[in-house]
C-alpha cells in the first residue's frame, strides 16, 4: 500500500479552487503544461552548451503532445530536465514555486471582488500563470512520470485531486516528464471532450503557445487516395493516415518584423509572460543592427507591483542568446531608475557558455543596455509629448521612481531624467513639466519657484506664496518629501535656479517697496527687538516683510535646509535633530501689529504673549506643529481671561 500524502494547506486552496473552478477559459490548461515543459527543455538545453554529457543539441529537443480520444487521456511528454522525487514532492505537493505563487499573491492584493465565500474572484483565473494544478480544471486524475537528468530512476506522482497524491516508482527510458491527463467527462454545462479533439489541440496551440521555440508535436489526421482504386466512374478510395506534426511557428513575438505583430500580439505575449493581467502602457520592439546586434521588446507596465517599491521586487530583463534563454532576469541590462521596464532582450552576439560574472563585464552587454536606456528615454519623452493621460497615468505609478534616479549617486542621471518628471503648479489643475514652466515664465522672472506643502490646497494657502503669485509667477508645487531634494540636486533647470517660496531672500521687493520697508521699521521702533526677545531663540532673526498681503506673520526659512526637510529628515533620522532656520516675517500694515505696538507700552506681559502666539501661529501656517501644545494652549488661555 503506497502512502497518500497531504497536499501543503495552501496548496490544496488553490487545488480546490481549480478543480471546482467554473471559469469559462479552461483551455489555458495545456498553455500552463506546454509552458512548464518548454522552461524544463530550456533548463537542459541551456546544460548542454556546457555539458557535454548531456549529448543532445539544440535540435534534439522538443514537446510531444499525445490523444487518446477513446480513453479521453492527453499526454504531454517533453525531453527537458526531468524531476527527481524530491523534486515531484516540492514542485507538485506544495505551492512555493513561482507562478502559483504570484497568482495567489495578485488575487490577495487585487481589490477585484471577490466570491461569495470571500475566496479569488473566480474570472481572472487564466489572467496569471496558474501552473501545473490547472490540470485539474480538465482532468479527474493526472499522472506525472518524470526522470530527471542525471538520475536513472524516474518516478511517478498520481494524484486525483484534493484528497492528495502518491510518489512511487517508474520506469522511463530517457530524461524528461509525461504529463497525463484523464479528461473529466463531460457534464451539461461543460464540453470536456473537445480538448481530445485534434483541431481543438492544434488551436490552442497556435493561440497561447506559438512562440514557444521548441517544436510542439503532434500526430495529425491525414488521407489520401489509395492507388489503383479509382474506375472510370469513381473517383479512388481514400486512406486515413497520421503523420507528425509541428504546430507552432517557434518564431518568438521579438524575432517577427514589427509590421507583421499586432498591438494585441505585444499585449498579450507581456500579460502571459509575465503574469500581469493588466495591459501595459506601452510596448517597444527594438531591432538594432550595428557594433552589437539584438532585438528587443520592452514594456512598460500599467501599474506597479504590489511589491514594486519594496525590496522584494527583482529589476531585469530576460536574457536570450540566439533564443536560447540564458538568464532569467539580467539586472545588468537595465538602469537602476526604469527598474519598472520588464521585457526580453535577444542577441546572437552574445557567447553562450558565459558565466555571470564575466557577463557582467561583457562590452557587448553594455552597449545594449546603454542603447535599452536611450530608447526608453525617448519612448517615454514621446508618450509625454503626444499621450498625455497615458504618461500620466505612468508617472502616478512610476514617478517617484525616476525621482528617486534623480536623487541617486548625486545627481549623475539627473539631466537625462529631469524632463520626464512632472509637478502640479499654481497655473492649474494640469500636471508641469520643467520645459513647459520655463516656457511660461515671465520676462523679469529670475528664478523657478517652488512650494512645499501636504497637498496642493495647502500650499496654496501659505502666506508667503500670495506675493510670489501676485507678481505673476508661477508657483511649483511640492507636494512630496522628495520633491524638495530632487530641486536641489537639479539646482536650476535652463540656467534658471530653483527657489523656495519659504525663503527669507526671495528678493522681489521693487526700491520703493524696500524704502517703504525702512521707514516702517523705524516707526514701529523697538518692536522687533521686543518680539525677538518674547520668543527667544527659538527663531534667528524678526523682520518687517513685504510677502506678506492678508496675514499677520510668516515663518521663513534662513540657511539652505528647509523646513520640508526638516520633517523629512526628523522623520527618517530622529537623532539627529536637524533643524531649519527660523525667521519671523511681519506684516507692518496688519492690525495685529499696531495693536502690539499699543499694548507694548501700556501691558508688555500682554504684548510678550502676543509675540509668542504670533511665532506658533506662524509655525502651524509653516505645517510645523506646535513643539508643546499644552505650553501653548495655556498661553491662549491667559489672554482668554
Ligand atoms: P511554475 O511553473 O510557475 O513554477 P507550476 O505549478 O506550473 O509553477 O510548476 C511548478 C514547478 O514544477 C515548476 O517550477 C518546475 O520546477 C516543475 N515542473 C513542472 N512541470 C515540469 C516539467 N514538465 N518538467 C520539469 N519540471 C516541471
Amino acid at each position: 500500500m503506497v502512502e497518500k500524502k497531504a497536499f501543503q494547506a495552501e496548496s490544496k486552496r488553490l487545488l480546490d479552487l481549480m478543480i471546482n473552478s467554473i471559469y469559462t477559459h479552461k483551455e489555458i490548461f495545456l498553455r500552463e503544461i506546454l509552458s512548464n515543459a518548454s522552461d524544463a527543455v530550456d533548463k537542459l538545453c541551456y546544460k548542454s552548451l556546457t555539458d557535454e554529457s548531456v549529448g543532445m543539441s539544440r535540435d534534439d529537443f522538443l514537446i510531444r503532445i499525445n490523444r487518446d480520444e477513446e480513453n479521453r487521456v492527453i499526454t504531454v511528454t517533453d525531453n527537458g530536465i526531468g524531476m527527481t522525487r524530491e523534486e515531484l514532492e516540492k514542485n507538485l505537493g506544495t505551492i512555493a514555486k513561482s507562478g502559483s505563487l504570484d497568482f495567489k499573491q495578485n488575487l490577495e492584493s487585487s481589490n477585484l471582488p471577490k466570491g461569495e465565500d470571500g475566496t479569488a474572484p473566480i474570472d481572472i483565473i487564466g489572467q496569471f500563470g496558474v501552473g501545473f494544478y490547472s490540470a485539474f480544471m480538465v482532468s479527474d486524475k493526472v499522472t506525472v512520470v518524470s526522470r530527471a537528468w542525471g538520475e536513472d530512476q524516474a518516478w511517478k506522482w498520481e494524484s486525483s485531486g484534493a484528497d492528495g497524491y502518491t510518489i512511487t516508482e517508474a520506469q522511463r527510458e530517457t530524461v524528461g516528464t509525461d504529463v497525463i491527463m484523464e479528461i473529466k467527462a463531460d457534464t451539461e454545462d461543460e464540453d470536456y471532450s473537445r480538448f481530445l479533439r485534434e483541431y481543438t489541440l492544434a488551436g490552442l496551440v497556435k493561440k497561447y503557445s506559438d512562440y514557444i521555440r521548441y517544436p510542439i508535436q503532434m500526430e495529425r489526421e491525414k488521407h489520401r487516395a489509395i492507388e489503383g482504386t479509382e474506375t472510370e466512374d469513381r473517383p479512388a478510395e481514400t486512406e486515413t493516415y497520421y503523420e507528425l506534426e509541428t504546430l507552432n511557428s517557434m518564431v518568438p513575438v521579438w524575432q517577427r518584423s514589427k509590421s507583421e505583430v499586432t498591438q494585441e500580439d505585444y499585449y498579450a505575449f507581456y500579460r502571459d509572460k509575465f503574469f500581469d493581467f493588466t495591459d501595459p502602457i506601452k510596448a517597444i520592439h527594438v531591432d538594432a543592427e550595428g557594433v552589437v546586434s539584438y532585438k528587443a521588446l520592452l514594456f512598460i507596465p500599467a501599474k506597479a507591483s504590489y511589491d514594486y517599491y519594496t525590496k522584494d521586487y527583482k529589476k531585469g530583463l530576460q536574457l536570450y542568446s540566439s533564443g536560447v534563454l540564458i538568464m532569467d532576469k539580467c539586472e545588468d541590462l537595465i538602469p537602476e531608475h526604469f527598474r519598472f521596464v520588464r521585457g526580453v532582450v535577444d542577441s546572437p552576439d552574445l557567447s553562450l557558455n558565459i558565466s555571470r560574472e564575466m557577463l557582467q563585464h561583457s562590452r557587448q552587454l553594455k552597449v545594449i543596455a546603454g542603447n535599452i536606456e536611450k530608447k526608453i528615454r525617448n519612448e517615454l519623452l514621446k508618450l509625454q509629448k503626444d499621450d498625455r493621460e497615458h504618461y500620466e497615468e505612468f508617472f502616478a505609478q512610476f514617478g517617484l521612481q525616476l525621482k528617486y534616479g534623480v536623487l541617486q549617486d548625486f545627481g549623475r542621471e539627473k539631466d537625462s531624467l529631469k524632463d520626464l518628471l512632472l509637478f502640479s503648479s499654481s497655473a492649474g489643475e494640469a500636471l508641469t513639466t520643467l520645459a513647459e514652466y520655463r516656457a511660461r515664465m515671465k520676462e523679469d522672472q529670475k528664478d523657478i519657484y517652488y512650494a512645499t506643502g501636504e497637498t496642493a490646497a495647502l500650499i496654496e494657502a501659505l502666506p508667503q506664496a500670495e506675493l510670489v503669485r501676485e507678481k505673476g509667477y508661477e508657483i511649483l508645487y511640492f507636494t512630496h518629501e522628495v520633491d524638495e531634494f530632487v530641486a536641489q540636486t537639479l539646482m536650476e533647470y535652463d540656467e534658471k535656479p530653483f527657489k523656495s517660496v519659504n525663503r527669507d531672500d526671495l528678493d522681489l521687493e521693487t526700491e520703493e517697496e524696500k524704502e517703504q520697508l525702512k521707514k516702517q521699521e523705524e516707526e514701529l521702533g523697538d518692536l522687533l527687538t521686543f518680539v525677538k526677545e518674547a520668543v527667544g531663540d527659538s527663531v534667528k532673526e524678526v523682520k518687517l516683510s513685504h510677502k506678506l498681503r492678508s496675514q499677520p506673520v510668516c515663518l521663513t526659512a534662513g540657511g539652505s535646509l528647509s523646513f520640508e526637510m526638516e520633517k523629512y529628515l526628523n522623520a527618517v533620522q530622529p537623532e539627529a535633530g536637524a533643524k531649519a532656520e527660523r525667521i519671523l516675517e511681519l506684516n507692518a500694515d496688519h492690525p495685529v501689529l499696531a495693536k502690539m505696538k499699543e499694548l507694548q507700552a501700556d501691558q508688555p506681559e500682554t504684548a510678550k504673549r502676543y509675540a509668542q502666539i504670533l511665532y506658533h501661529q506662524a509655525e502651524l501656517m509653516a505645517g510645523l506643529g506646535v513643539e508643546n501644545p499644552a505650553a501653548y494652549s495655556e498661553l491662549v488661555f491667559s489672554l482668554m481671561e
